[in-house]
């Protein structure tokens, strides 16, 4: 019998396909990685599916790919070949919501955006927004990496929001991590050490999240800089200060070029920081003056958007601009995370390193976590481009290392920056190994991701 003939005995049979458009869906992410088609997708519905699926997995070691919207970028959503895809995207339902405790216990294919727009309602949201891919990334997936956004520099990460988690483990064994306690010193913290993990222990099958209350006000600026060192030093200034900024974003002057060339804006090609505050409106201005203060010493003065123009919306096109610069190249990106006093020299440093090779490196990120994203296009079918890319994105890694940073601060390893890991790690890889084979045994879950076992 074929793996999904089995598996219909498993789950109702419109809840499987081999279809080659659904198997080359479920091939990629949106990392620029070549796709590898499983040999089935599986749409599961409850926590039992997913158990069974995953024993009979265990049973004929297949591996196992869970999905949630596929919005990854570094290929830790790409699947193992003739293996099964567990798409939990159809898994939206909400379980318990506690709003009096500020609380909610939900599935994992729940989208963000829709989850925020059912809690505004009663005046809360769950703050750590995936930036330009809120409105498709999963709970579950936000889980799996980590995810992190432009608000996270007030609020915090994902991490720091999940209570509890509903776990399959790589035997089918169905786990209840964690609690509803906001505060706990009750033996190891498993919730943790799933997050992040990129569905290589577990397939999530439920998440307890605490939320937040929606600010009473928010306020938006923005400031341009004569140059992207000064725009950096404030960054790191204002948080010197303890100034309390929601988002803090840096665009340098390339990106606004690009901007302007993709949507014709007609920004001030300079480089530049938006800002947004959060709070009541005494506060707001209080903030606002202080940060106003740090600017000025460093150069920066107001940016003038034309009327109608709003940072995030500007800033939620910078990819995309990016990639029109060259219609046919392909974009290396990283992002990269550090102490945020190394910002200014991270930023000179991308943009030396990429002027001395004559590549085009643009900087720009949700900087007030120390997190950058260095992002340069090169032509595939040009080798000798491509490879010069790929060392350049090497050394801005490397040197991130070097200044006491991570790899990801936001997207995670997955195929990505598999290779650079163990210089991360070190020795702890093995540790990491090791734990693996505790959550999974048979090696089935999501295999070839983060490292080798
Ligand atoms: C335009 C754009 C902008 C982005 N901006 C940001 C940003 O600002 N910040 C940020 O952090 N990321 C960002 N991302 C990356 C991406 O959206 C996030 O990593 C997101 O959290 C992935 O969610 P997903 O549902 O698409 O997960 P998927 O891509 O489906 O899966 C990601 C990983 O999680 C695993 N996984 C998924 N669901 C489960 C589950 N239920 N149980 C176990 N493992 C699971 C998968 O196996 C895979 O390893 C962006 C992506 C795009 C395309």
């Amino acid at each position: 019998m074929s793996i999904a003939e089995d598996l219909a005995g498993l789950v109702p049979d419109a809840q499987i396909s081999t279809q080659t458009d659904q198997l080359e869906v479920a091939a990629r992410d949106e990392s620029t990685l070549p796709g590898v088609a499983p040999a089935v997708v599986v749409w599961p519905t409850t926590t039992e599916q997913v158990a069974e699926i995953v024993r009979y997995c265990a049973q004929h070691t297949l591996p196992v790919t869970t999905r949630g919207a596929g919005s990854a970028l570094e290929g830790s959503t790409i699947p193992s070949e003739g293996g099964v895809v567990l798409d939990v995207s159809t898994m939206t339902k909400e379980r318990n919501y506690w709003p009096e405790d500020l609380q909610i216990e939900v599935e994992p294919g729940l989208i963000y955006d829709h989850l925020n727009e059912r809690l505004k309602r009663d005046g809360l949201f769950f703050p750590p927004s995936p930036g330009g891919s809120g409105d498709i990334a999963t709970i579950g997936g936000m889980v799996s990496t980590n995810a992190s956004g432009i608000y996270s520099v007030k609020y915090g990460g994902t991490r720091d929001y999940i209570l509890a988690l509903e776990l399959v483990t790589g035997t089918g064994e169905i786990m209840r991590l964690g609690n509803r306690a906001i505060k706990r010193s009750s033996g190891y913290n498993l919730v943790e050490l799933i997050v992040g993990s990129e569905g290589t222990l577990g397939v999530v099958t439920s998440i307890t999240l605490r939320l937040a209350g929606i600010p009473e006000d928010r306020l938006q600026t923005a400031y341009k800089f004569p140059d992207e060192v000064s725009a950096a030093t404030a960054v790191s200034e204002m948080r010197r200060y303890g100034l309390d900024l929601a988002a803090i974003e840096f665009l340098d002057r390339r990106l606004m070029e690009a901007l302007n060339q993709l949507k014709d804006y007609g920004l001030e090609e300079v480089p530049a920081l938006f800002l947004e505050f959060h709070g009541p409106k005494a506060v707001l201005d209080s903030n606002s003056e202080l940060a106003a203060e740090v600017c000025s010493e460093l150069g920066g003065v107001p940016l003038e958007l034309a009327d109608g123009q709003r940072p995030w919306e500007i800033r939620h096109w910078a990819t995309d601009a990016i990639k029109h610069r060259k219609p046919g190249h392909s974009i290396l990106r990283n992002d990269v995370a550090f102490p945020i006093s190394k910002l200014p020299e991270m930023v000179a440093y991308c943009h030396e390193l990429g002027d001395e090779a004559g590549i085009l490196i643009h900087t720009f990120g949700h900087v007030g976590m120390g997190l950058l994203h260095a992002l340069m296009l090169a032509d595939r079918d040009n080798p000798d481009q491509w490879n010069t890319a790929m060392e350049l994105n090497n050394k801005i890694i490397a040197r991130t290392l070097e200044l006491g940073g991570t790899i990801s601060g936001e997207h995670g390893i997955g195929l990505g920056h598999k290779d650079m890991f163990e210089q991360e790690h070190g020795a702890s890889v093995e540790l990491m190994r090791r734990i693996k084979r505790q959550f999974d045994p048979h090696g089935i879950l999501n295999p070839g991701k983060i490292f080798d076992i």
